[in-house]
């Protein structure tokens, strides 16, 4: 929680305000920049109601409309042809058919059909519709453990879907349908027709505890939109890889619909359950006379997702038809069985520091004029900036820099990040020298190196950019344990260092703006010209 401030004597309050000023030298907006404007941002659009504003959901709709009528509210004009803030980006989303699969059990007892998402589901996306029939095998505890001993599996598995529990994982909740491959591979050459996993006891609680069935587990086609890397050279020698066998029939169960389809109650279930807890063994059990026959199908429909796009027109009538891009992203990723990711740091931090610099540049601006860019879809493969730059309202020779804050509110309070600044421009990393030292902030380039393990140079908004040609920054905190979890919440948001950040990152958008030529591109040999032309550079090493 920010702590407020006591009201300061009057005497400070001078010394304070010429300390903030001589802190931006050049521009009078810098101590328009303060935490108490970002904080309202952060609270309201980093709650847990919004649901993880998912690109695209009814919540990240929400959410971008808040931002456009705050960006209005403050001063800034929409840009998009049709008098909007909202670039929307058409996808077609693809999701399991509720009313085509199912799972039909028919055994002694009768037949039974369960129903996707309340009772199964299934990760296996290809092909667009697939069905399979066979008996039914229980494998012991062996199959299910970290480390099977897969010769324990000795039933005879030709023609039967093998049923196994599955083990929770550390972090308590399983990866929804994973596999190891070599278990798949054993089952195959044993002749199994598919794999039924029965959900862990802790998914069952969590799903059962919040009244839920299984994810919808969309996948997403962003249509119009090109972010496809150019391939690395290969090593020599090195041939494509063989094609991949077909997809092997896999699908997770609710505790009930196990129970029903194993002829058991829910205690002797539980009872297993128990059993591989304690590390012991129960024993395989067939079930002649019982057969499964397994449908999976998808339902496609298309939805669109919006970019916020805003700007604030330069104060020079010549450099006017100039720009600089400031951006950052407003979605983040969807729940998962009951949990919420409110992505407070990620990325509101970055949204709400966009608008307190619009606000402080209604007291002074830059001569080019400022373009404000809230992507969507970042978490989806940074598909929102790649639409922007493809899809510009501007032409993209015209954007002098880019300016991406993503995850600025956590970590040490006197140091920053920054990716990419140094990569097309020397202008663009020293105009952050220069501006870092009335803001107090060191700069960090730990992670700047395309080659660095955590390869953050790819790995937000700034890359689509610079694969345009146009020099780009990410003005990064780096991550916490809270990164993508449940955590990621607005109380542990540091707001003088988002403050101070900002504050720079404003700075930079001033002299950046306020150059008498756009960025010059001096740093990499094949980067001449900014444009779509430039991606084809690659900007990866050969993995090792
Ligand atoms: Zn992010």
């Amino acid at each position: 929680m920010i702590k407020r401030h006591p009201a300061w004597p009057s005497v400070l309050c001078v010394l304070v305000l010429g300390l903030a000023v001589e802190a931006g030298a050049q521009s009078k907006g810098v101590s328009v920049i303060r935490a108490a404007d970002m904080k309202p941002h952060m609270a309201f659009l980093g709650a847990k109601e919004f649901r993880g504003r998912s690109a695209p959901s009814a919540e990240l709709d929400i959410a971008a409309k808040y931002i456009a009528l705050e960006a209005a509210t403050i001063g800034l004009q929409p840009l998009m042809p049709d008098g909007s803030f909202f670039q929307q980006l058409p996808v077609e989303v693809t999701t399991l058919s509720a009313t085509r699969s199912h799972i039909r059990v028919s055994g002694p007892a009768g037949e039974l059909t369960l129903h996707f998402p309340q009772a199964f589901t299934s990760s296996v996306r290809t092909p667009a519709e697939w069905s399979a029939t066979g008996g039914l095998i229980f494998a012991g505890t062996a199959l299910s453990g970290a480390q099977p001993a897969w010769n324990d599996a000795e039933g005879d598995l030709r023609g039967k879907f093998v049923v196994v529990l599955e083990r929770p994982t550390a972090a308590g909740a399983a990866q929804a349908g994973s596999a190891p491959a070599a278990r798949t591979r054993l089952l195959r050459e044993k002749g199994a027709v598919g794999l039924v996993t029965v959900i862990s006891a802790e998914r069952e609680k969590a799903l059962a505890g919040n009244g839920l069935g299984f994810d919808l587990a969309e996948r997403l086609r962003f249509l119009d939109v090109d972010t496809v890397n150019p391939a690395p050279p290969s090593p020599p020698g090195e041939s494509a890889s063989a094609a991949a066998p077909a997809p092997f029939p896999m699908v997770e169960v609710r505790h009930a619909a196990a129970a029903a389809m194993l002829g058991m109650s829910l205690e002797e279930l539980t009872r297993w359950f128990d059993a591989g807890r304690r590390g012991q063994v129960v024993a395989p059990h067939v079930y002649p006379g019982t057969s499964l026959n397994v449908a999976v199908a998808f339902d496609q429909h298309r939805r669109t997702t919006p970019n916020v796009v805003a700007w604030l027109p330069g104060s020079d009538p010549r450099l006017r038809e100039e720009y600089v891009v400031i951006g950052s992203h407003h979605d983040h990723n969807p729940p998962r069985e009951g949990r919420v990711f409110p992505g407070a740091d990620d990325n509101i931090s970055g949204c709400a520091g966009m608008l307190a610099i619009a606000k402080a540049m209604m007291v002074e601006r830059p001569k080019r004029s400022v373009i404000f860019v809230w992507h969507t879809a970042e978490e989806r493969g940074l598909v929102g900036a790649y639409y922007f730059v493809q899809h510009s309202p501007v032409p993209v020779e015209k954007i002098s820099a880019n300016l991406n804050l993503d995850m600025i509110s956590r970590n040490d309070p006197n140091a920053i990040y920054l990716i990419g600044s140094n990569k097309l421009s020397s202008e663009l990393d020293a105009s952050f020298h220069e501006m870092s030292r009335g803001v107090k902030l060191t700069l960090d380039y730990k992670y700047e190196d395309p080659g660095e393990p955590n390869r953050f140079f790819f790995r937000s908004d700034q890359y689509p950019y610079i694969r345009y040609g146009i020099p780009g920054v990410w003005v990064f905190c780096g991550t916490t344990p809270d990164y993508h979890t449940e955590g990621d919440v607005e109380e542990k948001a540091d707001y003088g260092k988002m403050e101070k950040v900002v504050r720079l990152t404003y700075l930079v958008a001033m002299d950046v703006g306020n150059k008498s030529a756009p960025l010059k591109l001096d740093l990499h040999p094949e980067v001449k010209t900014r444009g779509a032309h430039n991606m084809k550079v690659v900007w990866q090493r050969p993995r090792q």
